[in-house]
């Protein structure tokens, strides 16, 4: 059952949290710890159990930071006709955004408190009232309108890098291959990804690069561009080359792909989502998997977790962390401090969010199980609080929260 989101407001008391079990986003796994939030923020960590009022009881529960998903597109829904929403299918911008919110709304809620999300100017206006209003969804950073256009020339992109940022865009997204559904192929030259990636730097934004083939990896990574997305067909040789440039890998474990095939007469007739597509993407599975194994064998490659999240996906996303453990053979621990500490560090957050320590933003959530040892306990959040603020707590109220506490 869901509580009402957003009962509590920032408090100025001290808020306590009891918890059974500490995982700290770095690696530590602690029993019984006792966090302090005040004013959005963890102002301690104790050890052990805390003496006196606890706010949330969290004893029997594990608590982690509020997981990091790099790579999700909320503006991706299905319309009240069950197929997926396009430009032309009589959906309002106010519709739309109607349903942006209700994705927003399972992602947190499912405990992904912060999000990146490539491609999409509705964002901005969502991002904004989320942080600032009383819009419940995780914390939005957004490209905006991502740069794919082979046709520009190094200066039409570096001005297109200019006029992002003077919009408001967190990052820059790049598309430098074809989808998978049309065979992954390098569609920027060198001389383009030089000048976006260039550019961002000295505009001090980071980039996003959508590549699978190895060619595609390997332009974007000597441009210096910040992170890869996807890579299903990245080769060793690439990903080493990514692991010594200090790139951030981003692949998909399977969520994506299985999420458009258990849709896919929701999405089938629309653009490249042919019969044809729909096969690349089967085929995509096993050498998704693949590709994550190679990447965890690639010494120092910093693989951080995102899943491409899109109509059908919200609120699921932990499946695709599920999958790098059980299909991928990562060690559950590992894949947590991927969604976590080192997702914020590729986020350029890396001192503000994905850490459960002082001076962090209290973004926390608490599971029924042990996700350090079985990750599918992941999928059983119980407490969901971004920025000290409480959006899900499906435990018993605790006994001593005053009324003026719940209000
Ligand atoms: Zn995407």
């Amino acid at each position: 059952m869901l509580s009402a989101p957003a009962v509590l407001t920032a408090q100025t008391a001290p808020v306590i949290i009891r918890a059974g079990r500490l995982i700290d986003g770095r690696g530590t796994v602690t029993e019984n710890a006792t966090i302090v939030v005040q004013q959005g923020a963890i102002s301690r960590v104790d050890r052990g159990r805390a003496a006196g009022t606890v706010t949330y009881d969290l004893s029997h529960y594990s608590v982690l930071p509020g997981l990091i998903d790099g790579h999700a597109h909320l503006s991706w829904y299905f319309n009240r006709s069950g197929r997926y929403h396009t430009p032309n299918d009589g959906d309002t911008p106010v519709q739309s955004m109607l349903a942006m919110t209700g994705n927003a709304f399972a992602t947190l809620t499912s405990g992904v408190t912060t999000i990146q999300s490539p491609g999409s100017p509705e964002d901005k206006d969502l991002r904004d009232f989320i942080a600032t209003g009383p819009t419940p969804g995780p914390r939005i950073l957004t490209s905006l309108q991502p740069i794919s256009s082979p046709r520009l020339t190094p200066d039409s992109l570096r001005e297109i890098v200019k006029r992002r940022k003077a919009e408001g865009a967190d990052f820059i997204k790049i598309f430098a291959s074809q989808s998978i559904r049309d065979g992954g192929a390098l569609t920027l030259t060198q001389e383009q990804l030089d000048a976006i990636c260039g550019e961002a730097k000295s505009q001090g934004l980071r980039t996003l690069v959508h590549a699978h083939s190895a060619e595609s990896i390997k332009a974007a990574t000597l441009a210096g561009c910040t992170q890869i997305e996807h890579g299903v067909f990245a080769t060793d040789e690439v990903l080493r080359l990514m692991a010594e440039r200090g790139t951030y890998f981003d692949p998909q474990c399977g969520l994506v792909f299985r999420n458009y095939l258990d849709n896919r007469a929701k999405y089938e007739g629309i653009g490249n989502y042919t019969e044809a597509g729909f096969a690349a993407m089967e085929k995509a599975i096993p050498l998704a998997v693949a590709a994550f194994k190679r990447a965890r064998a690639t010494p120092g490659l910093k693989i951080v977790w995102g899943t491409d999240a899109v109509a059908g996906a919200h609120g699921r996303n932990v499946e695709d962390l599920i999958c790098r453990v059980q299909d991928g053979g990562q060690p559950p621990l590992e894949a947590i401090t991927s969604a976590t500490s080192l997702g914020a560090q590729a986020l350029g957050l890396g001192t503000q969010i994905g850490t459960i320590a002082a001076g962090y933003q209290a973004d926390l959530i608490a599971v029924d199980g042990d996700p350090s040892k079985d990750i599918t306990a992941l999928r059983r959040v119980v407490f969901v609080m971004k920025g000290g603020r409480v959006y899900r707590w499906d435990g018993l109220r605790p006994s001593n929260a005053t009324e003026q506490e719940r209000n």
